[in-house]
């Protein structure tokens, strides 16, 4: 809270001076600058006005643990007081930085044994990149450099991890991808089965990386990169065929695999890792938001034993890290984040309780919806796919408008729900309780049923 200037001035003053991400900033400016959020208190968080707003979607899908604990704060705010920085180059550390290190090798599955810290997702997939091509150097395999990921992946807004992503609005500014990287189809039935059994549209999705890699040459190859769930490209469930088929195909053409967990790690899929819930058998993980539930930036890449052991051994010293690489402050929330996690019980809670009762009870409140095409969920993750028409699953013209216009009138009705193209996505925070599920139910049909009437 600022106790000299009211919120109308600091709008004013955001609005002259904070260029927002992900933002057209004319656009922004001329529409009166921005919501100014003041508090927020398990799964809401309020704004200037006074609303008290549904977060259904945990920040940017970070807020594991909801807003506000006590634990987190008093961690952090101890470990200020007892050893505010130091960094973890030259051979020194931390005493949150060990035991972060430890508690991450505990949880993560069986052949992560090594961390290596970094600040957010972006970084940390590019500390990945860059793993990635010096372990084939060190290989004696210079030539496995192109990474393959997939259309609306989403892995960061460095140059290497826009490049990783699949998105073409990215890609548009600055000239990405860079070179080496491409990109194959997503495992996404609701758009692109046409009407074929998921299982086997699964296994086709995963043999077009395995054409990839021949069209390229498996020697030209290093790695594939995919989240086992696609968040921000609009919450793409794969199949269950699709990663068991991925694995196969990197393991007989020998391509490193990297799963990237930025959202689906940490409880989110009713599982503490997505790889888990879908059998993924990686050689790197990426984790960032759920691991400080956002309350600090800290990101971490696990490296699986296979290619810890070369770095280790024949790598040399690696002439790279970030000052804030293990920063004690945001080591020591994780720690008390995932304490969290673990007492209460999360992972579980989401995976046979709050998450089936909250995807039942949208089915139940949109059963029949003239504009729902389906709804989709794993644990506390899922979108609502919007259509013309629920038969043929013919979408909207527009491109995507319909979903924004769903977006705005959940942020009328006081709960935040995402628009990905035609689709509303959610991701509360796993302490949602049964009531804040029904309210999430009932606010997700008024939006969509004015939306139906907006569109006459
Ligand atoms: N990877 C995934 C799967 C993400 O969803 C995100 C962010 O949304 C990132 C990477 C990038 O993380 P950050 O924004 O912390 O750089």
């Amino acid at each position: 809270m600022n106790a000299v200037l009211s919120n109308h001035d600091l709008k004013k003053l955001d609005d002259a001076h904070h260029l927002h991400p992900f933002t057209d900033f004319k656009e922004l400016s001329a529409q009166g600058g921005s919501r100014l959020i003041t508090r927020g208190e398990g799964c809401w968080i309020e704004d200037d006005s006074g609303n008290r707003i549904l977060d259904a979607m945990a920040g940017l899908w970070c807020v594991n643990v909801g807003y506000g604990r006590k634990e987190l704060a008093e961690a952090g705010y101890r470990q200020m007081l007892d050893l505010s920085f130091y960094n973890t180059f030259f051979k020194t550390t931390t005493g949150p930085a060990a035991l972060l290190s430890a508690k991450l090798a505990e949880i993560t599955p069986a052949g992560f044994n090594k961390v290596f810290f970094a600040n957010s997702g972006s970084e940390a997939n590019d500390t990945i990149v860059r793993m990635v091509r010096h372990y084939w150097n060190l290989k004696g395999k210079p030539s496995k450099k192109t990474f393959i990921s997939r259309t609306h992946g989403y892995h960061g807004t460095t140059m290497a991890s826009t490049s990783l992503g699949g998105m073409s609005v990215m890609h548009g500014q600055g000239d990405l991808p860079l070179p080496g990287f491409v990109h194959v189809m997503p495992p996404y039935p609701f758009d692109l089965a046409n009407g074929m059994e998921p299982e086997a549209f699964g296994r086709l999705a995963a043999r077009m990386v395995e054409e990839k890699i021949l069209e390229l040459g498996a020697e030209n190859v290093a790695a594939f990169i995919g989240e086992p769930i696609q968040g921000a490209g609009g919450v793409i469930i794969p199949p269950d065929s699709y990663w068991p088929e991925i694995n196969r195909i990197c393991r007989e053409h020998d391509i490193l695999l990297i799963a990237d967990e930025v959202i689906c790690g940490f409880g989110r899929l009713g599982h503490w890792f997505g790889s888990q819930r879908f059998g993924i058998e990686a050689d790197f993980m990426t984790l960032a938001k759920g691991i400080t539930s956002g309350y600090v930036p800290l990101s971490a890449v696990m490296v699986g034993d296979r290619v810890a052991e070369t770095l280790i051994e024949e790598g040399g010293e690696f002439y790279h890290g970030f000052t804030y690489s293990g920063h004690p402050v945001a080591c020591a929330v994780a720690l008390a984040n995932i304490a969290v996690i673990e007492s209460e019980n999360l992972v579980e809670r989401t995976r046979t309780d709050i998450g089936p009762y909250l995807r039942a009870k949208l089915e139940e409140a949109l059963d029949g919806h003239p504009i729902v095409g389906e709804i989709r969920s794993e644990g506390l993750i899922g979108a609502i796919e919007i259509v013309k028409d629920r038969k043929t699953r013919e979408r909207f013209p527009g491109g995507g408008k319909v979903g924004l216009m769903a977006r705005d009138h959940c942020f009328r009705n006081n709960v935040i729900l995402r628009g990905i193209r035609d689709s509303l996505v959610f991701s509360p925070p796993l302490t949602l309780s049964h009531g804040e599920a029904d309210e999430i139910a009932r606010l997700a049909k008024l939006s969509l049923d004015q939306t139906a009437r907006d569109l006459g």
